[in-house]
């Protein structure tokens, strides 16, 4: 049965802004039809998109965590199909004793399966093997006319393609089929290498490449700019011992914090003591996934970190030509801007393509940076936003609350095309706010 809740609270965006009234409805059954409302509708995963992309304002969400089965789990040949609820977090419960692992997974596990394919997420083996959407065999759509659509690549391709990194907006995703990947046990082998610039990060990426199956890089923008901590890292192929199960989250963030704890002077120090927390330039060690994967999830609601008002991330991809010397620009108009990124991410993806028609991963280096939000920051991003457009780079609408139209229709060339494929009651408070004329 269809739930109504007038309560907006906990379906803010992760980022926490900007903050929007909508009612919320939950779908819990695959049965159910779609509710009739006034407005538009948006499905809704758990609201791990930083922006307004899971939100509609004035309007309707639809809740799909309470469809969370798992349909079916071939053990021989890794093939799961489950409805689109179900997170990352309960599937792994569920596969990693049977010995297969997510295709690709993002930087949190409490994401669901509907968000991770609407979004068609990447993760720190993009240069090997694509994004999410490349291991979907197939997925079942609910339109808002109660018709029902099976697409894969063969069956309805353009609906496919429309809906892997479709924002949510070309109906309801009941569930999904995809291939998941063996692993031996539940550890990670990784080499971290501390770099002192940019150089010595490409030179790092491209020479480890090949026989790393993920990588991803620390920086830090206070300090030394560019200098960080260089992660390699591989499934541990040994039959036996598994490191020990890590343990759920235990800390959480009780309340917001005030925006002193995050100022330029703690992420400084933070990032100086994380710079030398190992003595050796390289350091190498065999551990459980969780923290390898995961190392934010073991802070609950760490997003209040940033204060009231917010947190906005602001993830960029530029195109290999060029793209250092843009990765270099925005670095140094970060670092002379005053404003300090607390978690800085850089990595390069790779050329497998994506299938989605909207899908934001592309070859090139993508480089992530998030701030508590106030004006000063506005004014920075504003800058950066127009180096990532002149390098003919795009930015992340997972991660996004305030990027131009004018820049969203340059980035994502295909939008018009796209919209054909809409469902006609759906909308997002992100797409209209990059299609407003
Ligand atoms: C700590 C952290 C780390 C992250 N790291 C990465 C990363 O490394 N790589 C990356 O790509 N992203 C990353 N993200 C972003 C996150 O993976 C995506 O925003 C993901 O889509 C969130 O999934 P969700 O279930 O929370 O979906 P929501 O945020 O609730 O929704 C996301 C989109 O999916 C749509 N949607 C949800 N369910 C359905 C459904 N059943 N049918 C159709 N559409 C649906 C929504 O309408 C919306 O457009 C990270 C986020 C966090 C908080």
């Amino acid at each position: 049965m269809t739930r109504i809740d007038a309560g907006t609270s906990q379906f803010q965006s992760w980022g926490r802004y900007p903050r929007v009234e909508q009612t919320v409805v939950t779908r819990d059954w695959r049965d159910e039809p779609l509710p009739i409302v006034e407005g538009s509708l948006l499905p809704r995963g758990l609201g791990r998109s930083y922006g307004d992309s899971c939100l509609n304002e004035g309007n309707t969400l639809i809740a799909t965590r309470g469809m969370n089965r798992l349909i079916g789990f071939d053990a021989a040949t890794g093939i799961v199909r489950c409805e689109s609820g179900v997170t990352l977090d309960e599937l792994l419960e569920h596969s990693v004793p049977r010995g297969w692992f997510p295709p690709v997974t993002p930087g949190t596990r409490f994401v669901t399966i509907g968000g991770a394919v609407a979004n068609d997420v990447h993760g720190k083996n993009h240069h090997a093997c694509g994004s999410f959407g490349n291991f979907v065999r197939e997925l079942e759509l609910v339109r808002s006319n109660g018709s029902r659509r099976i697409c894969s690549a063969e069956r309805e391709p353009e609906l496919f393609a429309a809906t892997i990194g479709g924002l949510g907006l070309t109906g309801i995703i009941d569930w999904v089929e995809f291939q998941m990947k063996p692993i031996r046990n539940r550890s990670i082998d990784v080499e971290t290498i501390r770099m002192g610039g940019l150089d010595e990060f490409f030179a790092l990426s491209s020479e480890s490449e090949r026989d790393f199956e993920y990588l991803v890089a620390w920086i830090d923008t206070v300090g030394s700019p560019g200098r960080g901590l260089f992660m390699r890292g591989n499934h541990n192929h040994t039959g036996g011992t598994a490191a020990a199960k890590a343990g759920k989250p235990l800390l959480a963030v009780p309340f917001d914090l005030p925006e002193i704890a995050l100022s330029r002077f703690t992420i400084g120090t933070f990032n100086t003591l994380f710079y030398h927390k190992q003595w050796s330039r390289v350091a190498r060690a065999t551990v459980d996934y969780i923290p390898f994967f995961y190392p934010l999830d073991a802070l609950l609601d760490w997003n209040r970190m940033y204060g009231a008002s917010g947190l906005l991330q602001w993830q960029c991809l530029v195109p290999f030509e060029g793209g250092p010397e843009a990765i270099r620009e925005i670095l140094g108009e970060a670092g002379k801007s005053g404003q300090a990124s607390f978690l800085t991410v850089l990595k390069t993806m790779g050329h497998v393509p994506s299938l989605g028609m909207m899908s934001f991963p592309k070859p090139g280096i993508t480089l992530a940076l998030d701030f508590a939000r106030r004006d000063a920051v506005e004014n920075l991003l504003q800058r950066l936003d127009k180096i990532v457009a002149e390098a003919g780079g795009r930015l992340y609408p997972a991660k996004d609350a305030r990027m131009p139209a004018a820049y969203f229709r340059q980035f994502y060339p295909r939008w018009e095309e796209f919209s054909r494929y809409i469902d006609p009651k759906f909308s997002s408070s992100f797409w209209r706010r990059v299609t407003a004329k």
